[in-house]
């Protein structure tokens, strides 16, 4: 006779293994026929394990092969008696027709998303067609119905009338979605699903007798059950759950672990349940019943009864509490790798935590750890998803200079040039064009600064190098831009419009192409594929925000599962985890935050309307990830729990409740902290800092010390590089070599560099002519022209600092601090040329200094200030606005600018006799350091040696460390690139 039999299988037997005895034992007559059997199963990536399983099973009774089972998920196998004649759409049509419906309603609305609302009112009519609440029939009784859930049995036309309003909104907002399904003459999933399940049980009421086996089923809806219930008069119903009941099922309404096994066992009309697998409660199991059984006796009484038993402390059981997310992944590397040595296999990390899952994955990944990570991540957090948005970002900010970097910095565009170039003309556009020149939006402006620094500056970019590419790149994005800004200022735009102007673009910026080569970049343009199909069918129009904000949605929702790797590692969410057992298992972010985590909102009914409606509730919720925490904490002989103390912010996380329950009730039963000691020491050992291989436990960190691969040695350098190099090698190779330069912030008021740098503009105008400026002042300055020479070099601040002055009146501080300079320096002019002549303002100049006879020159750069002349020779001075190094640092060689400059100008015709720093201030202007004679030759020979000597070594491959200088580090930015607190602290 044909029945639903439940089994039972307790937390401490492996699920699967006891599903296969169970349906070999029960099927042996059939043997190695298992044609007439299915098995339902919601996790259908253990399929190939469940028929090792059967066929293990299968070998004890001397049958090697087995005909069958299908193991499928009861939806996909529900989906083949899809009725023929009708058209189902998925969730995003039926999304954007719900989206369209509420759209007629801005009185229910209000200023409400209309995406949000349609997400959760979606949910919602699934749920109630999943439990067959249809509000189409009578609005009255489904008002009644709510108002009643709401407790309120006073019928009067008031009352409900008040108190029934929301189910008056979902009510007319079913209808009108309704609607729309039947006038675009489609059918929505989960009706089409009721259908399938009328066909399914209507063929099969005069089929032979079938098995249906259920396993990892514990959210059956009562669609489901009425289904499985009809199915049964004819076949065999064989229904696996994992777990216990309460002792007393009527509590079902408790907040203990159990409840949800319960629950589900009363949802179903069973007719027998069996218990199977093990009989035996394990000492684990034992505990952890008596730990949650909080509704029994007070934790002290529990505790006592406990101990009265006399256990054994368990073993396998260990927490691990970290600082900080950082700390907590390091400690779940470093375990999982111990395990990983130890020769276990079957491991696995359980989170709701995705951040810290991609931190870890990261971390093991570098060790050559690679895991299955079956949950995924948002599309919208992958590297082609950025690129997406920064795209749009440019389109919707005219080019902004940081969303403009990021997208020419995505390793995705513009495939078609060399990366080198490409590269290159990016690194000229962010240092020269955004931060020298000050342009931070619009690509005209972009284009004309490109112009006018070529001709001020015609050697601006690097030998063989020209500004084509950037154009060429600019150009490009401007073409790719105009259909979508076009769209961006229309009122009302369509779906398909909207992805398909952005499917072009991608076509001239070489994203279709590159995209197609990244197993991300494939999902977004499947995505934009399907969108452009499913939003076709709908005629719903919004204008760009609104379209924005629909497709970011979109990324949002859709999981990117990186490609599956045939690793035992699995990197996994609570539900997932079902019916497995592992060797080793840790559950990371074990806080309030995720277990139990908050409900999911819900924009209509409160949990006792959805009680009352059959609907899931926010404690059915908690319960449900109460009953997998407990199965998991059974479901390995090795189990960290791991969480962090302190949030991103310094803000204080909560371990989850249940944890804290553990951890105490083992503290008090056995006096022994459940803290993994030895992990903890692990963590903290300078030794595991970092942790890169799979084979051993991690060596020491210490300071950086890369080499610098030939490729990536610059050609040429500059003083202030010199300095970089000397200050810091690491600093050096990461700014110079990487080109990791961290990007200035466009200002928008003056800096002291750009104040620094208009009154060098403001003293190289009075020398010299300079275009669009006042002066120069030609005759040499003497007390008695003292007045003109005054006037000229006022006329020209205030020239200069004119345009500051019209940008922002905060620069009226900067223009007078300026004009307080000119009688300073006028005075010293006077003193200055008693014995030096003008020769050259500002001068751009080059030279090869031979290395060795292996390699090429190098060539060194630099723009001198001014250069004077005696009958002598020469004398190179460079203005300082800001501070300036000592006298003591220069006549060291420690600091190397004004050697630089001899080596850079001296030659057989040049003569330099004399370098100095002359400090421009307010209130003086005076030399602050000097080199003269014979001591300037030794430091410049001695500095320019040092250089030949210190890019030999790097074509040598000699490692550029990173020092760790107190001063030199308070002022770089790339502390996060060489990890500079872990090794410091670490030492
Ligand atoms: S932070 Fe300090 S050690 Fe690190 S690169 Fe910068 S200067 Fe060098």
């Amino acid at each position: 006779m044909s029945a639903i039999k439940l089994y039972l299988t307790s937390f401490a037997d492996n699920p699967l293994d006891t599903v296969a005895q169970q349906i070999i034992a029960q099927q042996k007559e059939n043997l190695p026929q298992l044609t007439n059997t299915i098995v339902f199963t919601a996790q259908t990536n253990l399929a190939s394990e469940l028929r090792y399983k059967l066929l293990n099973s299968a070998r004890q009774h001397n049958v090697q092969a087995l005909l069958g089972p299908q193991i499928i998920a009861m939806q996909q196998w529900l989906q083949s008696f899809q009725p023929a004649d009708i058209k189902v759409v998925n969730n995003t049509t039926q999304e954007l027709i719900l989206v369209e419906a509420l759209l007629q309603y801005p009185d229910i609305l209000g200023e409400a998303n209309p995406w949000v609302y349609a997400h959760s009112l979606l949910n919602l009519f699934h749920e109630l067609t999943a439990n067959k609440i249809q509000p189409q029939k009578n609005e009255q009784d489904f008002v009644e119905q709510i108002s009643l859930a709401y407790g309120l049995p006073d019928k009067s036309k008031t009352t409900i009338e008040a108190l029934g309003r929301e189910a008056h909104f979902v009510y007319t907002l079913w209808q009108a979605w309704h609607k729309q399904l039947i006038d675009y003459a489609v059918v929505d999933s989960q009706t089409a699903l009721l259908l399938c399940m009328e066909n399914a049980a209507k063929e099969f009421s005069t089929k032979e007798t079938i098995d249906f086996y259920l396993l990892g089923y514990e959210q059956l809806t009562q669609t489901e059950c009425q289904w499985l219930e009809k199915l049964s008069q004819q076949h065999n119903v064989h229904y696996f759950l994992q777990g216990q009941q309460l002792k007393e099922p009527t509590d079902s309404k408790l907040y203990h672990p159990d409840t949800h096994i319960t629950e589900c066992i009363q949802k179903l009309s069973v007719d027998e349940l069996i218990n199977v697998g093990k009989q035996a409660e394990p000492a684990r199991l034992e505990f952890l019943n008596t730990v949650y059984n909080t509704q029994n006796a007070p934790l002290i009484e529990r505790v006592q009864a406990y101990k009265n038993k006399k256990p054994t402390p368990l073993k396998g059981l260990h927490v691990f509490s970290a600082n900080d997310a950082e700390q907590e992944a390091r400690a779940i590397d470093i375990q999982l790798r111990r395990w990983l040595l130890e020769g276990k296999t079957k491991l696995a990390i359980v989170t709701e935590n995705r951040r810290l899952a991609r931190r870890v994955r990261a971390l093991l990944e570098r060790s050559g750890v690679h895991l299955q990570d079956a949950a995924g991540w948002a599309l919208s957090t992958t590297r082609a998803a950025t690129l997406v948005e920064r795209w749009l970002e440019c389109i919707e900010q005219d080019f902004d200079y940081l969303a403009l970097l990021d997208l020419l910095k995505s390793p995705f565009i513009f495939p078609e040039y060399d990366r080198d170039t490409l590269h290159y003309a990016v690194y000229r556009l962010e240092q020269d064009i955004m931060r020298h020149e000050n342009i931070s939006r619009h690509l005209e402006n972009y284009r004309n600064s490109i112009i006018n620094r070529q001709d001020r500056l015609p050697n601006w970019f690097e030998k063989n190098q020209d500004t084509g590419v950037l154009n060429e790149v600019l150009q490009k994005l401007e073409t790719a831009a105009e259909p979508l800004l076009q769209l961006s200022q229309q009122e009302k735009i369509t779906p398909p419009q909207f992805i398909q102007a952005i499917v072009n673009s991608f076509k001239i910026l070489g994203l279709t192409e590159s995209l197609a080569n990244d197993a991300a970049g494939i999902e977004i343009i499947n995505l934009l594929e399907t969108l452009t199909i499913d939003s076709g069918l709908v005629q719903l129009k919004f204008n760009w925000s609104e379209a924005r904000a629909w497709l970011a949605l979109q990324l949002e929702r859709s999981r990117f599962m990186p490609p599956a790797s045939t690793t035992q590692v699995q990197l996994i969410g609570l539900s997932q985890s079902q019916l497995q057992k592992f060797d080793g298992l840790i559950i990371a972010a074990v806080e309030e935050e995720f277990l139990p985590g908050s409900p999911s909102p819900a924009a209509f009914f409160n949990d006792r309307v959805k009680y009352e409606l059959g609907l899931n509730t926010s404690l059915q919720e908690k319960n449900e990830r109460f009953y997998h925490f407990t199965r998991l904490l059974n479901a390995s002989d090795n189990v960290l729990l791991s969480y962090r103390s302190q949030g991103d912010n310094g803000e204080e996380i909560k371990p989850s409740a249940w944890l804290a329950l553990l951890e105490q009730f083992y503290q008090l039963a056995f006096d022994i902290d459940l803290q993994d000691e030895t992990l903890q020491a692990l963590v903290n050992s300078p030794e595991n800092t970092f942790t890169h291989t799979a084979s051993e436990l991690a060596k020491q960190s210490h300071q950086p010390t890369p080499s610098m691969p030939e490729n990536l040695i610059p050609e040429k350098i500059s003083a202030s590089q010199y300095q970089e190099l000397m200050n810091c090698p690491y600093l050096f190779y990461a700014a110079r070599g990487l080109k990791l330069e961290a990007t200035d912030e466009i200002r928008q008021a003056l800096s002291k560099a750009d104040y620094g740098e208009r009154i060098h503009q403001c003293l190289q105008a009075f020398h010299d002519k300079t275009d669009d400026l006042p002066g120069p002042f030609k005759a040499k300055v003497t007390l008695h022209n003292r007045d003109a020479a005054t006037k000229v070099l006022s006329d020209i601040i205030q020239k200069v600092f004119s345009a500051d002055l019209t940008e922002n009146h905060e620069h009226q501080a900067w223009y007078l601090q300026a004009q307080k300079i000119v009688p300073h320096y006028i005075d010293w002019q006077i003193k200055h040329q008693q014995d030096w002549d003008i020769y050259k303002a500002e001068q751009t100049m080059s030279k090869e200094l031979q290395i060795n006879n292996s390699h090429k020159p190098l060539k060194l750069k630099g723009r001198l200030d001014r250069i004077d002349k005696n009958t002598e020779g020469l004398e190179v001075i460079d203005y300082k606005t800001g501070v300036i190094s000592s006298n003591k640092n220069v006549e060291t060689g420690e600091q190397v600018q004004l050697p630089f400059y001899h080596t850079l100008l001296q030659d057989d015709e040049h003569n330099v006799t004399q370098v100095e720093y002359l400090e421009v201030k307010s209130d003086s202007v005076k030399t602050k350091a000097k080199l003269t004679g014979e001591k300037l030759e030794t430091i410049a020979e001695e500095s320019a040696e040092r250089l030949k000597e210190i890019f030999s070594q790097l074509h040598t491959q000699t490692g550029l460390p990173a020092w760790g200088n107190e001063k030199t580090c308070g002022h770089c930015n790339m502390q996060g690139i060489c990890r500079r607190q872990m090794w410091q602290d670490s030492q």
